[in-house]
């Protein structure tokens, strides 16, 4: 067996990996790294079949780019299917604006979508002599690994979250002879879930009390579901706007692919949610506004954010990663964004709040003692040696972009 990562191993973004058994090549994911302009993976050669794990663009962002070259099936879960299709119509679009060249164009996403192959968990695809078939992941609603058995068994997880939490359940392992694994948190843990909840509602309740607007920053896929729920413990004037409002509805008819969507359209149904200009001044006047982007880089956001910033009531309430280079993590380490070309100072409260949809260091380390390899590959993480260092007795690899390995 051999494989090549196209991209992601060392770094979080653009993931895309290559195995090969036997006369069959797979491509696994085929992401891009949101830039301005985006970075994108290796050129994937030819292969015989595409499984994605998720939605997120980090592994589907370039898809478009590979039906376009060639003849193949792009296996994955049907949210998968439908949230890929609008982050992908919505890279187009950012593309569009911030005007960079888009590695693809819309009959390249129409040719994509005609080559969507959906599968649910349990499902088993043949290609060749091999047998592929999809589990949960965890992580975000949809979120698969995929098993592919031939003479011996691999497991590729894709993104990884063993929580269960209000949104999807947590992945649990499986046998395997070889497993790739994402490594986001190695050397990370999280702080106890409910903890994070409870801290962040009780946050909101201290701002709303003194008068002010909690303004939530939320990804659009999976976070702002999430935080929905959160907030359905409470008892607050909630209002959403920006990209989550269509996830939503996604998730709501996948109804088998969300813990409790008895839950999830509860919590929608509390919500406001904010269908033009008149009902953004009315969100305001509320209490709670969540909304894109999760990282104060472009959305209705901002939009929010010019109103309340000079408020000392007010806060902003940040609930994901923010990367290197982006707005929010300008707000974290310097206190100011770049608000329309401006660099502004952000005077009202702000706060980072772990809602992480990825497996924590001692996650990781358990969900591999679970599956029981004999050997393991990290990808998609930046200080994987932590995580090697703790996996003792087994045979483990930190490939690096681009190089071929045999195993
Ligand atoms: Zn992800
Ligand atoms: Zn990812």
């Amino acid at each position: 067996m051999d494989f090549q990562f196209l991209g992601g191993a060392s770094e979080v973004g653009r993931l895309g990996m290559v195995l090969k058994k036997g006369p069959i090549s797979l491509l696994f994911d085929y992401g891009l790294l949101p830039r301005d302009p985006p970075q994108y993976p290796i050129p994937a050669p030819p292969v015989d079949g595409m499984f994605v794990s998720h939605a997120h663009l980090d592994h589907t962002g370039m898809i478009p780019w590979v039906t376009r070259r060639q003849d193949l099936d792009v296996v994955l879960t049907p949210p998968t299917a439908d949230v890929a299709d609008l982050l992908l119509q919505d890279s187009l679009k950012i593309a569009d604006a911030e005007g960079f060249d888009a590695p693809f164009d819309d009959g390249d996403l129409r040719t994509a979508r005609r080559r969507f192959k959906t599968v649910d968990f349990g499902d088993n695809v043949d290609i060749g002599d091999l047998e592929v078939t999809a589990h949960p992941a965890g992580h975000i609603p949809g979120a698969t690994m995929y098993e592919v058995n031939g003479t011996e068994t691999t497991l590729f997880t894709g993104d990884l979250h063993t929580l269960t939490t209000d949104l999807v359940w947590g992945a649990r392992p499986v046998k395997c002879d070889t497993l790739f694994i994402e490594s986001t948190y190695a050397g990370r843990q999280h702080p106890e879930r409910l903890k994070s909840e409870h801290a962040f509602l009780r946050k909101i309740e201290q701002v709303v009390n003194r008068g002010g607007l909690a303004l939530v920053p939320s990804f659009a896929v999976g976070r702002t579901q999430d935080i929905l729920l959160t907030l359905s413990k409470a008892h607050h004037e909630v209002w959403l706007d920006g990209m989550g409002k269509k996830v939503n509805s996604i998730y709501v008819e996948n109804p088998e692919y969300v813990r409790s969507v008895k839950a999830l359209r509860k919590a929608m149904n509390r919500v406001r949610v904010v269908r033009g200009p008149r009902d953004a001044q009315l969100a305001l006047r509320g209490e709670v506004i969540v909304t894109t982007s999760g990282m104060l880089d472009g959305g209705p956001v901002l939009r929010y954010l010019e109103e309340i910033r000079e408020d000392p009531r007010s806060a902003v309430l940040l609930t994901g990663y923010q990367v290197e280079g982006t707005n929010g993590r300008r707000l974290i380490d310097e206190g100011v964004i770049d608000l329309y070309g401006v660099t502004v100072d952000i005077k009202c409260e702000w706060q980072k709040f772990d809602f992480s949809a990825h497996a924590g260091h001692d996650d990781l380390v358990r969900f591999i003692e679970g599956c029981d390899p004999q050997r393991v590959v990290l990808m998609h993480g930046e200080n994987r040696q932590i995580l090697a260092d703790a996996l003792e007795g087994r045979e483990v690899l930190l490939p690096q972009e681009g190089q071929w390995y045999t195993i």
